[in-house]
């Protein structure tokens, strides 16, 4: 989210003010840092990060310094007390608004703070979006009405609004023209999607997948994130009826007990939402499955941690997240009693990712032999003479094979797993079918 945030910042800047990125700061007249504060760790760098910054500042006095995102959300013109050198905060809602918000601080001299919620102005006032390579993000949703007592995103970035339905159609499509093949629906929670199509009536996300599935040269769609609660069954029959949607789901369960479910307020039960993931396993068959996890919430029992590994082994996952529990200001958990030493947060942190990471393994290595579809994206980074790409549960794979081949999909036999991505060679038919093409 926080990526394509920033893309949009460029793209605004660009429009307005003929900005280009530039790869150093000492070269730049604006430096933005956009920031997250889903957990305290993320928020402490951004105070070292602008601090870094107040040197090139010094020197070049015209230099625009910008905080946007959560952290700017969430402290406001706070900002300036611990960072007076920062001229501009702004929030995830407002980026749109940085060209004024710039002219403005350029005039004053003075902090320029907007981190009001607009809500849909953002999209409507954003550049056309342009592709770079052949997977793009497209928002269709922005904020969270959830109130999970541990998140601070629907204080920071709003309660959820959705975009209209023929506004994010035609973005793909203008995207597909420009050789996207792969698009990745973006939102706190896609699923909560209601979208306007005319008068009165509402696309909701099952229905929005049908009509990202029949443009024209889109042919993979993922999304990020959808959330358990209201994972319906028309999303699990569009899994069955929409093969361009990958055989992988990244669903939150955050906890494997019932009780740390209740008291975070999540909306579902342990059952339920087992009885999703095996509702997709039947829909789609050898589906890659993946989750977030959180350890240490206030007051987790050792058998409540080992309600989560229970759910692991029941489940069987991909390539999942897994983070401590960190408190956030404004949230209601962050005033429930935290009585776990940070070594228990730690050891169990750390039996939870060792099985994960075992499981991912075990899924990597099974694929050691299989014929599988991958989206050519560039040359890979480490190796020049190869193409990288990834797999529909999103491994990333690296091959021998011709440039041109980039933004195209190709069959690939994998045949070595390593811990963080695949080798393979490719598949003959697969390179006959496309010198054909
Ligand atoms: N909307 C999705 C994902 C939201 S944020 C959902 O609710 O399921 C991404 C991940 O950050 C979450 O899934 C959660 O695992 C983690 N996270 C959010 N708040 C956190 C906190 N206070 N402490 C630790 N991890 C947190």
């Amino acid at each position: 989210m926080n990526e394509y945030d920033s893309d949009k910042m460029r793209d605004v800047l660009q429009a307005s003010h003929g900005m280009e990125l530039t790869e150093t700061p000492e070269e730049a007249d604006v430096l933005l840092l956009n920031t997250c504060s889903i957990r305290e760790k993320a928020q402490e760098k951004v105070f070292s990060a602008v601090g870094r910054w107040r040197k090139i500042k010094n020197k070049r006095p015209d230099v625009i310094i910008g905080v946007g995102g959560c952290v700017a959300s969430q402290e406001g013109a706070a900002i300036q007390k611990r960072a007076p050198y920062v001229d501009i905060v702004f929030g995830p809602q407002t980026l749109h608004r940085l060209p004024t918000l710039l002219d403005q601080a350029r005039e004053t001299k003075r902090l320029v703070v907007d981190i009001s919620f607009p809500e849909i102005e953002k999209f409507d006032s954003l550049p056309e979006p342009r592709a770079e390579g052949p997977k793009a993000f497209v928002s269709i949703m922005e904020g969270c009405s959830k109130y999970c007592t541990f998140c601070v995103v629907p204080y920071t970035r709003g309660e959820e609004i959705s975009r209209p339905l023929n506004d994010v159609i035609s973005e793909i499509s203008s995207l597909a023209k420009q050789g996207v093949r792969e698009i990745n629906l973006l939102g706190q929670n896609v699923n909560a999607y209601r979208g306007d199509i005319d008068e009165g009536e509402v696309a909701d996300f099952s229905l929005l997948l049908h009509y990202v599935a029949a443009v024209d040269g889109i042919d993979r769609i993922r999304f990020t994130t959808s959330h358990p609660a209201e994972y319906t069954d028309d999303i699990i029959e569009a899994f069955a009826e929409i093969p361009k949607l990958v055989n992988h789901l990244h669903l939150p369960v955050q906890s494997g007990s019932n009780n740390i479910l209740s008291k975070m307020k999540r909306g579902y039960t342990r059952a339920e939402y087992i009885d999703i993931m095996n509702k997709m396993k039947a829909v789609r068959p050898g589906i890659s499955l993946s989750s977030d996890f959180i350890i240490g919430f206030p007051g987790e029992t050792e058998e409540e941690f080992e309600d989560t590994l229970a759910l692991i082994e029941e489940v069987g996952f991909d390539f999942s997240y897994s983070f401590i529990y960190s408190a956030r200001p404004g949230t209601p958990a962050a005033e429930l009693e935290d009585c776990i030493s940070e070594e228990t947060k730690k050891q169990r942190l750390d039996k939870l990712k060792k099985r994960l990471n075992e499981m991912t393994m075990v899924i990597s290595k099974n694929m050691v032999d299989t014929v599988q579809t991958v989206l050519v994206e560039g040359i890979s980074k480490k190796n020049p003479l190869q193409m990288t790409g990834r797999t529909e549960n999103n491994r990333v794979v690296n091959f021998t094979a011709h440039p041109r081949l980039a933004g195209q999909f190709v069959d690939v036999m994998i045949t070595e797993a390593l811990p963080n991505s695949l080798r393979a060679r490719l598949v003959e038919s697969s390179v006959d079918k496309i010198l054909k093409y």
